[in-house]
């Protein structure tokens, strides 16, 4: 820990509440769930310690008490803990490693556990705390000397501080930043997933326990958790069916042992014909992001935003229970599923300059039965409704995949972000006249990011480009710099380049469109170069 930062931090806090600037967690904000609904979700029997759970406190576990309980594991054998970043409004940003002697093991597999990105989804903050006192303690040396763990037990301590879904500074949701690291705190995120390569990743959210589904339905969610791993395009066969077949029914089943219910990840706006949209598409969340780090990613997701602490201890075991089960499937795999990771990381490299890279793509439309709590009875109540389906992805645009792409000297902005994201990305002087591709912007208008559910809420929108390529050969000016799609992260390139996705950083002004006349900022190179 950097003490000199502590102090700071300590400092800032200090004035914060002094000031009276902490919101905080407001009771009187909570809708709580009618009687005969929240007696469908009985207490489990386990009993938890965190602040939260103590008499007296009404708000969820803070910072500082936070802070306190990760300082009070230092000194245990497997314990690392270290200060990965500054929040927006200068709290630290703590991250947990846990391994044989406090070390990272290249050699065995990592799982790296992220929680608390948006503020006002408390029960994965304070399941993190569990899990860290529960898995550095003398009875898991063993286990520790197969696995790596690193933990984000607070990925937005602003939010967290305020109670809010965003970040205090730029109110951004940092969930949908993973490629632009517009923020601190997603900063820091990628910062540890670069360094440690985990292989399998886990997500931890709260959903909607009534609220929208009240206004629509006259019903509650029924399930206590929601599941996904990443769905994008571009993602590595073997590791996607690694977390469909082996990692997500390992949760499934540990959940449903534990007399907990699951089911996919879904959520919904209050308007009348919104559809019911599985977690999205584009490469822009966390999860989605970890896949194209040829992770494992999964979302995981508990029954507990809007209903204050209404069945906290509940929604805490069914996190403590889910992270449980990865890190013992994690264990069993070992080093198979280093090699997994490894096998797809060349895979990924080896499709440079081949076949064809997604652009877009979006959710399949379906009709489901959704089975919710009836508000009334407390009685399961089935509604149809239009689904998207995240599992099938309906591809909208692809292209040949390139070689790699060509960047001007004036890019230094996108070569900065996309080394952050652990891309490598080399200068590149004058070399012999190569094949490439040149963006002729057809189009380009204001717009909005979307997700299955709809416009997603973004402070300046993006820009929406048409693009038709052309083909020539050209010697490529000096200065600039040459971002290869051999490499295992080349997902992330194509998610951030090719100017007419939704997510990269043509569309998120990042790189500018030139004007009319204007040299070229960004090409597609078509043939190796070195
Ligand atoms: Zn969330």
């Amino acid at each position: 820990m950097h003490l000199a930062r502590f102090k700071r931090f300590a400092i800032a806090a200090a004035l914060l509440a002094a000031a009276g600037a902490w919101a905080q967690f407001d009771p009187a904000q909570v809708h709580p769930e009618p009687p005969p609904v929240h007696a469908r979700f009985a207490a489990p029997a386990v009993k938890f310690d965190t602040p939260a759970f103590e008499p007296g406190q009404i708000d969820f576990t803070r910072h500082e008490q936070m802070m306190a309980r990760l300082q009070a594991l230092v000194g245990r054998p497997s314990v690392h803990l270290e200060i990965v970043g500054e929040s927006g409004q200068g709290r630290a940003l703590p991250l947990v490693l846990l391994a044989r002697g406090g070390r990272w093991q290249a050699d065995k597999p990592t799982l790296m556990l992220v929680a608390h990105q948006h503020g006002n989804e408390p029960a994965p903050g304070e399941a993190i705390l569990v899990l860290l006192e529960r898995w550095s303690a003398p009875e898991y040396a063993d286990l520790l000397r197969r696995v790596n763990v690193v933990a984000l037990p607070r990925a937005n301590p602003d939010g967290a501080a305020l109670f809010q879904r965003s970040t205090a500074v730029g109110d951004i949701d940092m969930n949908r930043d993973h490629l632009l690291l517009r923020t601190p705190e997603a900063r820091a995120v990628a910062r540890v997933a670069a360094r440690y390569r985990p292989q399998v990743v886990l997500d931890m959210h709260e959903f909607t326990a009534g609220e929208r589904w009240v206004t629509r339905f006259g019903a509650w969610t029924k399930y206590d958790v929601l599941l996904q791993a990443a769905t994008t395009g571009n993602l590595d066969a073997g590791v996607y069916a690694a977390g469909m077949d082996d990692f997500l029914p390992a949760i499934r089943r540990a959940v449903q042992a534990e007399g907990l219910s699951d089911f996919w990840y879904h959520t919904t706006t209050a308007k009348p014909d919104a559809p019911v949209a599985m977690g999205g598409v584009q490469p822009d969340t966390w999860r989605n992001i970890g896949g194209l780090h040829n992770a494992v990613s999964i979302l995981h997701e508990t029954r507990g935003y809007g209903i204050g602490k209404q069945n906290l201890a509940r929604r805490v075991e069914a996190h403590v229970v889910a992270a449980q089960a990865l890190l013992e499937q994690v264990a069993k795999d070992g080093p198979a599923l280093v090699a997994l990771a490894r096998r797809a990381d060349r895979a990924v490299a080896a499709q440079a300059c081949k076949g064809r890279v997604v652009v877009a793509a979006q959710q399949t439309p379906e009709r489901r039965e959704l089975t919710l709590i009836d508000a009334q009875t407390g009685e399961d109540r089935s509604v149809p409704v239009d689904w998207r389906s995240a599992l099938r992805l309906q591809v909208t645009r692809e292209r040949a995949r390139p070689c790699g792409y060509w960047l001007a000297a004036s890019e230094g902005a996108a070569v900065r972000t996309l080394r952050l994201l652990g891309v490598q990305v080399k200068p590149m002087s004058s070399v012999r006249p190569v094949s490439v591709e040149r963006y002729d912007f057809k189009s380009v208008e204001a717009g909005q990011r979307q997700d299955g559910r709809g416009a997603i809420q973004d402070q300046g929108g993006i820009v929406k480009a048409q693009v038709a390529l052309q083909a020539q050969r050209r010697r490529l000016p000096a200065g600039g710099w040459y971002v290869s799609l051999a490499q295992p992260l080349a997902g992330l390139v194509t998610a951030a380049l090719e100017p007419d996705s939704q997510s990269s950083y043509v569309a998120a002004r990042l790189i500018a469109v030139p004007r009319p006349g204007e040299p070229d900022r960004l090409l597609r190179v078509m043939q190796p170069v070195r």
